[in-house]
């Protein structure tokens, strides 16, 4: 099986009402955990790569370990998305290296931090989406603006999104996943105080658009993963996330792709520093990346669960991004 674009998998979910996680990796331990926990839960699954991320891979190495995963579980359908291409020279570059899916952040500019104005947006998703779409590649768009940063990515401004330019939006560029801001940020410190969500603004898009809703910023940073991080010598005070319950209750209303970033990063974190805590001996790799790599497999294996994923591996017939691009033609 080739990667499969993500509008499938995406729809796939939109018809029966479950969540899709799209988890973000770097290297090999993290594609495999996140592998092993689709093979354990039987779910369909986005793996996603940052620029950042393709960066520190050199391109070529998340390319070919992302070839590994889709060699290695023919029965799991895998799309690999770019998260936050910031032009469509970025959105090119990760259709060049296979990439069945891209997204791209038109709500800042090329800088990653300056906010755009909804033209530019409209121009330059536009843009990608004819380019995409000749390749069979699914477009994710994003209207409004998240808060925090990540990667080097965001504003540091929130901008929840208005149903009627969301509407707008989608019939001008004609892309395929809309990432909206309902107050959610990325990061580990989401919220200050109240945990709140504009779950009225959710409603309203899901009832004006026909196209996957995208949660970003979603980890729930849950306490026991700080706590961990903490308790074997890191600093971490206060850091807050999305709860479970509200992103089930999110599922609910109609978001379908729910992107998980930080809760990662915590899980290989903690693993890692308790390993040294405690066998400050240890001086081989395996021995900590292991670890860590269990931990990461065991908490997606939870989200998958968590989101709806689990057991839907073989609901449908994958299709390739040859059959996409026909798709898309008619
Ligand atoms: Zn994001």
């Amino acid at each position: 099986m080739a990667l499969v674009p993500m509008k499938q998998i995406l729809e796939e979910a939109r018809k029966k009402g479950y969540g899709v996680g799209a988890y973000n990796v770097n290297n090999m331990e993290q594609i495999q955990a996140i592998m092993a926990a689709a093979q354990k839960t039987k779910s369909p699954v986005v793996i996603q790569a940052s620029r950042g991320a393709l960066k520190y891979s050199n391109f070529i190495y998340l390319k070919h370990l992302m070839q590994a995963a889709v060699e290695e579980n023919p029965d799991i359908p895998i799309a690999m998305h770019l998260d936050h291409g910031n032009s469509l020279e970025s959105c090119k570059k990760a259709i060049s290296l296979g990439f069945s899916s891209v997204m791209i952040d038109g709500s800042l500019k090329e800088d990653g931090k300056t906010p755009s104005d909804y033209e530019y947006n409209v121009n330059v998703t536009r843009s990608v989406v004819e380019y995409a779409h000749a390749y069979g590649v699914t477009v994710e768009g994003e209207i409004g603006r998240l808060g925090g940063i990540e990667d080097g990515v965001g504003s540091g401004s929130v901008h929840v999104t208005d149903p009627d330019e969301a509407k707008k939006f989608v019939e001008a560029t004609g892309l395929d996943a809309l990432a909206i801001a309902i107050g959610t940020s990325h990061g580990a410190y989401k919220f200050k105080g109240d945990k709140h969500l504009a779950f009225d603004v959710l409603e309203k898009v899901r009832k004006l658009i026909d196209i996957p809703i995208v949660l970003h910023g979603a980890s729930s940073v849950p306490q026991e993963l700080i706590d961990k991080v903490n308790k074997y010598g890191g600093k971490m005070p206060g850091a807050t996330g999305v709860p479970m319950e509200h992103l089930k209750k999110a599922i609910k209303l109609g978001v379908t792709k729910i992107n998980v970033d930080t809760d990662g990063r915590l899980a290989v974190t903690g693993a890692i520093r308790e390993v040294f805590a405690n066998s400050p001996d240890k001086f081989d790799p395996r021995d900590y990346l292991g670890p860590a790599r269990d931990q990461l497999a065991g908490l997606i294996t939870k989200k998958m669960q968590d989101f709806g994923t689990a057991g839907h591996s073989g609901d449908y017939k994958p299709i390739g991004l040859e059959e996409m691009k026909r798709a898309y033609k008619k």
